[in-house]
């Protein structure tokens, strides 16, 4: 282990936002480069607003990102307690050290800090050189006698051996305050590291809570890959050298460094992230891919705990890569477990625009009935030599074909569409649509 302690600091509010998320992210892949230890920490000091459940939004987040921590809640550690809340008597102890040292004063109640005035000189890992000087004088403990943030959050720093703090932009203006605080409990300043906003995909300001696409949370019940989701959240703001998007974890924890952080703003792009993640999707081994989808098509309805493995796992085979959320799966792979499906109108529209579906859809069938060999190469020669017999195109027959046996103008390739669906299903779902279309004219 390397000297290196990095913390993530969240007041639990009760949402995970994106922003706090790449926070965390940043920290955990520092601590992960330099072999160093990343610690929890929960600034619980707002009673009515961190509650137990806020907290566990936020573990959860943090959980289902892969992001664990070396110390904090649930796991312990040296340093502890890991919760503002528990430390008063931490607090109290530092805050004897500001007054032995004529540092404080009394006024309405609330104990302020006495600034020395001096200019702060901040040589920021990511922003550079950042030089600010505190004019007045601030409140350390309130004057219901809670301590306040800037007194807590130094303190603990400085109790928990924190080497870097790396932080949000919006905190750079607290910066001068906490440097003042460092000095005059005799302490050596941690690196800081202030990490640029993200901002809104359209228009202007930053990415709130409130802005689609800003929660975990929603992106882990939409059934986003937490890899996609972890990668995704590396670009934002931070690259490699070269021009690198998908990479894996691994490769992205060699690589990270302050100087891979953009000082300016990032701004956030839900078609890369959509992009990523189906990325990641296709590239799932089969086996995964089906346990990924078998919750979503249960729930569903699409298939049962009956349902045929083998079965399934053809019909998951040639829908995966058509699959760009995972929630798609039921959509592709609906009709494929059941004999009754609607006919999209829209798909049907299309189809009988023009040509003569019907009487190639019964040629279709025909040569179906006679074919012997239902492989996907099989099926593929039996189409060409259709082809070949009628004088008519391919595109003649898709197009219809697919609708009769699955409602839709799109899903898994023909060929394999027809091979897993087999003779049987194939040949009675066409006559069924045969008949129904006789009924109407
Ligand atoms: N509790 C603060 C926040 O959530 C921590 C700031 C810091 O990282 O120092 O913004």
């Amino acid at each position: 282990m390397s000297e290196v302690r990095v913390r993530f600091a969240p007041s639990p509010t009760g949402f995970f936002h994106i922003g706090s998320a790449r926070t965390v992210l940043f920290n955990w892949l520092y601590a992960r480069n330099t072999g160093g230890t990343f610690i929890l920490r929960i600034e619980d000091t707002d009673k009515a607003r961190n509650t137990d459940e806020a907290l566990q939004v936020l573990l959860d987040g943090m959980r289902w990102l892969g992001l664990d921590w070396d110390e904090g809640p649930e796991v312990g550690g040296d340093y502890g307690p890991y919760f503002q809340s528990q430390r008063g008597a931490i607090y109290e102890e530092y805050l004897g050290k500001l007054k032995a040292a004529g540092r404080t004063y009394e006024q309405d109640g609330a104990v302020f800090f006495k600034i020395s005035g001096e200019p702060q000189v901040l040589e920021d890992a990511i922003r550079g050189r950042v030089e600010r000087t505190e004019e007045k004088d601030f409140v350390i403990v309130r004057s219901d006698g809670s301590p306040g943030f800037h007194l807590v959050n130094v303190v603990d720093d400085i109790a928990m051996g924190i080497t870097h703090v790396i932080r949000g932009e919006d905190h750079l203006s607290n910066t001068s305050k906490h440097m003042e605080l460092f000095k005059a409990f005799g302490a050596p300043l941690p690196v800081f590291a202030h990490i640029p906003l993200i901002l809104k995909e359209q228009g202007k300001g930053k990415m709130s809570k409130r802005d689609e696409g800003a929660l975990v949370e929603d992106y882990q019940k939409s059934g986003f890959l937490s890899e996609a989701v972890v990668n995704y959240l590396c670009l934002l703001g931070w690259s490699p050298k070269d021009d690198s998007e998908k990479m894996p974890l691994k490769e992205i924890i060699e690589r990270f460094g302050f100087d891979g952080i953009n000082k300016g703003n990032a701004r956030f792009d839900s078609r890369k992230m959509s992009f990523l993640n189906t990325s990641y999707l296709r590239e799932l081994s089969l086996d995964v891919f089906i346990e990924m989808a078998r919750p979503i098509l249960l729930e569903a309805g699409v298939i049962d705990v009956s349902v045929d493995e083998a079965y399934l796992k053809q019909v998951m085979a040639i829908s995966q890569e058509k699959v760009r959320m995972p929630v798609d799966i039921v959509g592709i792979s609906g009709t494929f477990f059941s004999e009754e499906f609607e006919i999209e109108p829209k798909a049907e529209a299309k189809v009988f625009k023009k040509g003569e579906p019907m009487v190639c859809l019964q040629e279709f069938k025909e040569a179906l009935e006679t074919l012997e060999d239902y492989s996907v190469a099989g099926v593929e020669a039996g189409m060409d030599a259709l082809v070949e017999r009628s004088g008519r195109k391919r595109n003649d027959f898709f197009g219809v074909a697919r609708l009769a046996v699955s409602g839709l103008d799109r899903g898994p390739g023909f060929y394999e569409l027809v091979s897993v669906l087999g003779k049987d299903r194939m040949v009675s779902r066409i006559e069924a649509f045969i008949s129904s279309r006789s009924e109407v004219s």
